[in-house]
């Protein structure tokens, strides 16, 4: 394959790229390893000055049929009170607000007007697995390509972009190593539902050893907690309940939202014991354990539709650490067991459930 431009990587860097490009008549291939845009917690803040960007693009109208919840004011809450640090409603321009939108709308929006000029491209689930170099020179000459059905095949291009992201694939192809700032910080990224008469905006908290960013979108607030750089193991080793406590201690209005979801009323009793005192309920699940509700529990259903969107977003092997529902929830979602089998297939007890190549094992 030829082209002018190619652009590996189909975020919001390189999207944009290819529209611009695309504007000018010059023709661009942009190549995105993923088949969809459905990532989620990423990107999602756009600021006042990019609105204003995409006016002058002529994108301001799509923009705003995306909807989106707008903050225009950032609160901060300490020990002695609560502040308005930023107030959003002074800024000039037309969008004088923070506007929180899914990123995977706004990647839409400029796949779709980039698509309206003959010179762009978009090729989804077509991976870039390496440079192709001239052999005199060593200047790049473009990339080699995967696609799974079609296999590995060369694009030849005058000019070739990396977008590919923090883990890129072009940068480590060509050796390049990034100057690494160390973050003093990590952050850990948790929904929790909303309810009606909820505050709007932006809300951070500031405890003992954490702060807490509660931002709302729409449905559910996407809660950041955010923890000293490596604190993680200590954050595992310390539990689950002491995790909620720290988090309900700088959230109070959260708490009673941060349960664990489980078998609700079952929770803690045995079959003998379930059976005998919801007889009815327990021959329903029976019949269809899969989407079984039990009270102010959680079904499988519904956990695997939790469990989906976090392993969509997974780039790399990753080690999930999990109770045996959620192995069971990747069982269905990757199609090795049906709804029917998935709750009844074995667990087992001290053996890691392995996902490769399209198979599974215990080892
Ligand atoms: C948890 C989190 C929250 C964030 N929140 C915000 C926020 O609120 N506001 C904000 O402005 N920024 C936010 N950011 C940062 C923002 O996501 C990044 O700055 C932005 O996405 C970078 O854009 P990009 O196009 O350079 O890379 P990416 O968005 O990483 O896009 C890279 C693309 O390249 C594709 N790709 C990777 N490797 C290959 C390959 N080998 N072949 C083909 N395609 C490949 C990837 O699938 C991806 O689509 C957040 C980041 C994270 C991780």
């Amino acid at each position: 394959m030829e082209t002018k431009v190619c652009v590996v990587g189909a975020g919001p860097a390189g999207l944009m790229l290819g529209l611009l490009l695309a504007r000018q008549g010059i023709e661009v291939m942009v190549m995105e390893k993923h088949a969809d845009f459905l990532r989620d917690f990423r990107g999602d803040t756009v600021h006042s000055s990019t609105l204003t960007l995409l006016d002058r693009l002529g994108l301001g109208e799509r923009m705003a049929a995306l909807g989106g919840q707008r903050a225009k004011q950032l609160r901060m809450t300490f020990d002695d009170g609560t502040f308005t640090i930023a107030d959003f409603t002074r800024l000039p321009g037309a969008h004088p607000y923070l506007l929180f939108v899914p990123q995977w709308d706004f990647l839409d929006l400029l796949a779709s007007e980039a698509m309206k000029y003959p010179s762009f491209k978009l090729y989804r689930s077509t991976e870039t697995i390496g440079v192709l170099r001239d052999a005199v020179t060593g200047a790049v000459t473009g990339v080699r390509a995967r696609r799974r059905v079609e296999g590995d095949f060369d694009i030849n291009a005058q000019l070739t972009v990396a977008c590919d992201g923090r883990f890129s694939t072009v940068r480590e192809s060509l050796g390049l190593r990034p100057k690494e700032f160390g973050a003093p910080m990590d952050v850990l990224w948790f929904r929790v539902a909303r309810e009606p008469g909820d505050a709007e905006g932006l809300d951070l908290r500031f405890g003992a050893g954490g702060l807490m960013i509660v931002i709302n979108r729409g449905e559910y607030y996407q809660c950041a907690f955010v923890i000293t750089k490596g604190g993680y193991d200590a954050v595992v080793a310390q539990g689950f309940d002491r995790l909620r406590d720290r988090i309900a201690a700088m959230t109070p209005y959260l708490a009673d939202r941060l349960k664990e979801l489980s078998f609700g009323a079952w929770e803690g009793l045995t079959w003998k014991e379930v059976r005998a005192r919801e007889p009815q309920g327990a021959a329903g699940r029976q019949r269809d354990k899969w989407h079984y509700l039990p009270p102010g529990g959680e079904s499988y259903a519904m956990l695997a539709e939790r469990v989906a969107p976090a392993i969509a977003e997974l780039e790399r092997d990753t080690v999930v650490v999990s109770h045996g529902g959620v192995a069971r929830a990747l069982l269905a979602l990757l199609g090795h067991a049906s709804h029917g089998e998935a709750p009844i297939v074995d667990i087992w007890q001290g053996k890691i459930l392995v996902f490769s190549d399209g198979q599974f094992s215990w080892v």
